[in-house]
């Protein structure tokens, strides 16, 4: 199978004629190559989004939902052909994908086609005559992805970009293209105006660098690595683009004595290992109240442990292998590094015994916050456990370290939870639950997880340029 890009409406491969090997995570076996675009890709897909962008910007904002809808109603189609490809292709169970990723695909286009109605500009009267803002689309944006949520994160851009009236260059991981190309076929089965969206795959460094540093593309949303953020913000800020950037987290699960903590434990589980804990929100520093701490550890194992590890595409399976040879040989290194500074394995570790990416659930227990193991994003099936003595302390340790993406709190002490959430350094909290979104509230972190924030009317006013208009009423001298 040969995955083109999505250029001006024609499916293309690259100029080159270069091919990147894409592989199946259940198998370490290659799935398909992916063209391995260049600046002369970029170059054409940027060219196309120009000359599309004053017919999509002209558009009514109702027209322009329409589009999105019929998007959403194209995916929804074929919900089976995405889901089944996403699982393979990043390894995810397919009961997630069927049931989560692929849905919340839909549902960023059928969100941001609303918003795209809904979407209001702002008035200021009574201090200086009347002052009305206007909001313009940017022109050409980039929306470069990460493999974790491959069709879910890339939507989540795409969508509000467009909604807001500009036209887009998608870079989609190359590790996993398959849902991105699937897209762009859909684009033209369903007649989408050429040049509006255009899908380029590629190496970051190939691809997307050129996309960032290109001038005839105002903006760029990012999801990613911090590593690759703070390149991506060194290259785009001299030039003076808006930039928006989604990060990587190492968040806190704060588990206090006082809550229903049995009651939740396989919303716990899941938060430290859903889609093998390769989700940015995922909770990798279980913090445990000092009373509950053997309790709560053998009761989180024994569930742990009865998690099914196995073929994605089999729906009893609960956690799949990681995306790749190299992400498994850094998970496994961070696994060999917690032993060297003293943790105790107290389940998994190993890799499981099939071809593939596979690795046992993991808890790691005895490390303090400033070891590299409780500091640096590991990303994978691991979670470590540190006790605490009381509110200060746990909230001391949440707040260790650079990232602060988001936590999860776990009290029925109503005044502790608020108090909790007003002072973690995060960008997102989540009381007595997990992961549990609305898409009109802010998304993104705080320090190293990130800059600025997605989602709802925060997107919308990232895709658009504001212009303030002041117009004398009366006695304006
Ligand atoms: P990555 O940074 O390696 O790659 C992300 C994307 O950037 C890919 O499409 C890649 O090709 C591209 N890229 C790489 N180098 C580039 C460069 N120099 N210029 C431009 N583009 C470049 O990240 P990844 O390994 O794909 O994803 C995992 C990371 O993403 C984790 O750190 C995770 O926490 C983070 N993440 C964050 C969020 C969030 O919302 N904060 C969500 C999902 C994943």
């Amino acid at each position: 199978m040969r995955l083109n890009h999505w250029i001006d409406g024609q499916s293309v491969p690259s100029r080159t004629d270069r091919w990147l090997d894409v592989h199946e995570p259940a198998t370490g076996r290659v799935l398909a190559q992916v063209a391995a675009g260049d600046a002369a890709d970029v170059d054409a897909a940027v060219d196309a989004a120009k000359r599309a962008a004053p017919a999509w910007a002209a558009l009514r904002n109702s027209e322009r939902a329409m589009w999105l809808e019929r998007l959403a109603a194209g995916i929804e189609a074929k919900l089976e052909t995405f889901a089944t490809a996403e699982s393979r292709d990043a390894g995810k169970p397919l009961r997630l994908t069927r049931t989560i990723e692929i849905p919340r695909a839909i549902s960023n286009f059928r969100f941001f086609a609303h918003a795209a109605t809904q979407f209001a500009s702002e008035s200021h009267h009574g201090e200086a005559g009347l002052n009305y803002t206007l909001r313009s689309p940017l022109g050409v944006v980039a929306a470069i992805s990460p493999w974790n949520l491959p069709l879910y994160l890339l939507t989540w851009k795409i969508a509000p970009a467009l909604a807001a009236g500009n036209t887009v260059i998608a870079k989609p991981s190359e590790i996993t293209p398959w849902t991105a190309t699937l897209l762009g076929e859909l684009c033209g089965e369903i007649g989408f105006p050429a040049g509006v969206l255009n899908i380029v795959h590629g190496l970051g460094a190939d691809v997307g660098e050129p996309l960032v540093s290109h001038d005839d593309v105002k903006a760029v949303t990012f999801t990613g690595s911090t590593a690759v953020g703070r390149r991506i913000a060194g290259i785009a800020s001299p030039l003076l683009k808006k930039v928006s950037l989604e990060l990587g987290g190492k968040n806190a699960t704060l588990v206090f004595a006082d809550s229903a903590w049995r009651e939740h434990l396989d919303t716990l589980v899941r938060s430290a290992f859903q889609n093998t804990g390769q989700i940015c929100l995922c909770g990798s520093r279980l913090l445990v109240e000092r009373s509950i701490h053997e309790e709560f550890v053998d009761a989180f194992v024994e569930r742990v442990t009865a998690l099914r590890v196995g073929d994605p595409i089999d729906t009893d399976t609960d956690m799949g292998p990681l995306v790749s040879q190299a992400h498994f040989d850094k998970v496994t290194a961070a696994i060999a590094r917690a032993t060297d500074e003293g943790g105790r394995l107290v389940c998994g570790g190993h890799r499981v015994d099939r071809p593939g990416w596979y690795l046992e659930p993991t808890v790691i227990d005895g490390l303090g916050p400033d070891c590299a193991t409780n500091r640096d994003e590991i990303f994978g099936p691991v979670v470590t456990v540190q006790a605490f003595d009381d509110e200060a302390q746990a909230l001391a340790l949440a707040n260790c370290g650079d990232y602060g993406l988001s936590a999860s709190v776990w009290t029925h002490d109503l005044g502790r939870a608020h108090r909790l959430a007003a002072a973690l350094r995060v960008g997102m909290v989540w009381i007595n639950t997990w992961m549990q979104r609305d898409l009109r509230t802010p998304f993104g972190g705080a320090g190293a997880s990130g800059l600025g924030r997605e989602g709802g009317w925060e997107a919308m006013r990232f895709f658009t340029e504001p212009k303030n208009v002041g117009i004398c009423l009366e006695n304006c001298e």
